[in-house]
């Protein structure tokens, strides 16, 4: 076993549990009725190695939408598919410094990495226009639901259809920077912006729980293989780079400190998610939804803060 004492680790995992459990700090997102209506209560952990063993705790089986904690994944797609050269012809890798919707683009005119919502709104042009470019919206959102079904090892990926109807009514900033970035030019030919962004609102509206997204991180901390089925999901070298920018621009613009505390890398979402990596050992997911003002899951970051307390798993700690 990966971790040898599997239950002395959880023993510790579930005392960072309950400590967190009673921080009541930070606001739930309201820019949709549907996220503003969430429980701030909600908390859940879950735990998943890469030789498969798992643990959870709280709310774990609660459906919540992915928002932005789908983006490693859709990136992670375009990557397996199209390969980074071509991926990175469009979508930088240094992280922007300023809010995940920041109508702003880089030196080049484009996104500056795919983990904010211009770098994702392009990936998803990459898999709507280079992916399978023949297959309609409605097979590209399967296509799309099954692959996150495999990084999840089967688990059942769902659609919460009012968030989307919200996501594209309320989505004023997302159809800005789409139109900026068509003004630069910055989308492949034969792009249909209405539709790229339906189909970003779409991915962003997936439904699933703690539990099953902690062995999609469990997929990205044992390079690309899935822990549960065995299947390899992804190349090895795509992992590499879906973790590189996770841990420079996974956690919005508190990236900088998280890379320096926690040391791994992450992707959090205003659903209140965050998708932990810890390379080679196990993935992790919390779920919380009250944020910070950085749009980060308060008890979700300090969780991440407290392991680190407790288990060298920080990037530089083998030292
Ligand atoms: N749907 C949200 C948006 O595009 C996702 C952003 C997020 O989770 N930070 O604004």
């Amino acid at each position: 076993f990966v971790v040898p004492d599997f239950l002395g680790f959880t023993k510790d995992i579930e005392e960072i549990y309950w400590k967190c459990k009673s921080n009541t700090d930070g606001k739930v997102a309201s820019y949709i009725p549907q996220l503003a209506r969430v429980n701030p209560d909600y908390w859940g952990v879950a735990v998943c190695t890469v030789d498969g063993q798992r643990f959870s705790i709280g709310d774990v089986h609660v459906p919540f939408t992915l928002q932005s904690c789908s983006k490693p994944l859709t990136y992670a797609v375009a990557l397996e598919k199209l390969t980074q050269k071509v991926v990175h012809q469009y979508v930088g890798q240094e992280p922007s410094g300023r809010n995940f919707n920041e109508l702003v683009l880089d030196h080049n005119k484009q996104p500056h990495n795919p983990m904010i919502n211009a770098g994702a709104i392009l990936v998803c042009s990459l898999l709507k226009t280079l992916v399978k470019p023949e297959i309609t919206l409605a097979e590209k959102f399967d296509y799309t639901q099954n692959w996150f079904q495999k990084m999840a090892g089967g688990e059942n990926f769902g659609f919460n259809n009012s968030v989307f109807l919200s996501e594209r009514e309320a989505a004023d900033r997302n159809y800005a920077l789409g139109f900026y970035m068509r003004e630069h030019k910055v989308f492949p030919e034969k792009t249909n912006l209405r539709e790229c962004l339906d189909f970003y609102f779409q991915i962003c509206s997936m439904e699933t729980c703690a539990d099953s997204m902690s062995v999609v991180a469990a997929t990205l901390a044992n390079g690309g293989i899935c822990p549960i089925t065995d299947e390899k999901v992804f190349r090895p070298e795509v992992v590499r780079d879906v973790l590189s920018l996770m841990h420079s621009c996974g956690m919005y613009d508190y990236s900088g400190q998280f890379a320096f505390k926690v040391g791994l890398p992450a992707k959090s979402g205003v659903c209140g998610g965050i998708l932990l990596v810890v390379p080679n050992v196990a993935g992790i997911f919390t779920w919380s939804p009250p944020l910070d003002p950085c749009g980060n899951s308060v008890r979700g970051v300090q969780f991440c803060e407290e392991l680190l307390q407790v288990f060298n798993f920080h990037r530089y700690d083998n030292l």
